[in-house]
């Protein structure tokens, strides 16, 4: 990193003078020790565990080669965000491994910018990292915490005749996909480029109903494949209603009939997929309604180890009948 010199760099985009306000339910002196030694040293809350996971993005698979730098940050640390809602953790801290294949100030500004508005959004602030110079890759590892009573949120947990209940819309991603080079887009593809760059971690949703939840995971790798990791830890089966699946109109407009096998199988969509009990339903949907957050119940959670999904074809004509292109049971 020679132009503007790997510390001037840090200093100037990452540094103690740019960094976001407070976390998240604590003091700001929880950060010990900041960006500018070897390691930061971080204070966690009394009655309360760590929770860590990391996620990295690489340029050209990850997102596409020369996408905006702002973009790629946001996206960057609301996939992280994820996984801390996943688990029903406040997201506090986070570190930020960047390379980068050149040292060119507005990328740098930019993505600087918007990934400091993010962690203020979010409450979480950015306590160190790592800078290199490389194929463009960018790697954060989140820390959060959850109280010691309440327990993390996992994947083990879900019981036979448990709702599998999922929030917001789905497939709305991996419809951005078919747009994500393209310009001149109507309102319904740049609903779905939002909801693929911006995906909306749901933080506030997990932590607050997390007494309610038995399992759970976020959905980035489809609705099939995530819910099959539920099963997986919790021993269980399930039964996904097709006919249910929460399918925006910004979908059902841009993929027509292949909207219903993209919110069953296309990833990136970053919502929760939970097993609640019916017993714990009407608390859910209240606390769902009081954020202005949509729930729908797609399906149920039985004893048998198998995945299955019924009424496939009545919503695959419901959302527009057999496309052209052959559509393919999953
Ligand atoms: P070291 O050589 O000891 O690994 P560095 O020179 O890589 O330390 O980093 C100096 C300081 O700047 C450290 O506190 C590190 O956490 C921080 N840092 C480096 N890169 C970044 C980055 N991209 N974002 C945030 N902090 C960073
Ligand atoms: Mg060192």
């Amino acid at each position: 990193m020679s132009e503007l010199g790997e510390f001037e760099l840090i200093s100037r985009f990452f540094g103690l003078g740019r960094r976001s306000g407070k976390t998240n339910d604590s003091q700001s002196d929880d950060v010990l020790i900041d960006i500018g030694d070897d390691a930061a040293v971080l204070k966690i809350p009394q009655e309360q565990r760590l929770v860590v996971s990391s996620d990295t993005l690489v340029d050209g698979i990850h997102f596409p080669k020369n996408s905006p730098s702002a973009l790629i940050a946001q996206r960057a640390l609301r996939v992280n965000l994820s996984d801390m809602a996943a688990m029903g953790a406040t997201p506090r801290w986070f570190t930020l491994a960047l390379t980068l294949p050149e040292v060119n100030e507005s990328w740098l500004s930019d993505f600087s910018e918007a990934l400091h508005a993010d962690a203020e959004l979010f409450g979480c602030r950015l306590v160190g990292g790592d800078t290199t110079r490389g194929p463009l890759n960018i790697g954060i590892q989140i820390m959060g915490t959850v109280d010691n009573e309440l327990e993390a949120i996992t994947r083990a947990g879900a019981e036979p005749d448990d709702l599998l209940v999922v929030t917001g819309t789905l497939g709305d991603a991996a419809g951005a996909l078919d747009y994500l080079d393209s310009e001149g887009l109507d309102q319904s593809a740049a609903d779905l480029l939002r909801r693929y760059w911006i995906p909306e971690p749901r933080v506030e949703f997990a932590k607050a109903t997390q007494q309610f939840i038995r399992a759970g995971c976020d959905i980035s790798d489809g609705l099939l494949a995530d819910v099959g990791h539920i099963c997986k830890a919790s021993q269980v089966g399930v039964e996904v209603d097709a006919a249910k699946l929460p399918i925006s109109p910004s979908l059902s407009q841009c993929c027509g009939s292949s909207a219903v096998a993209k919110a069953l199988s296309g990833g990136d969509d970053y919502e929760l997929c939970l097993a609640v009990s019916p017993d714990s339903y009407e608390d859910i949907s209240a606390l769902a309604r009081e954020q202005g957050i949509l729930i729908t119940t797609v399906g149920r959670f039985t004893s048998a180890t198998e995945i299955s999904c019924i009424n496939a074809d009545e919503a695959l004509s419901s959302a527009g009948g057999r496309d052209s292109n052959g559509y393919q049971h999953f």
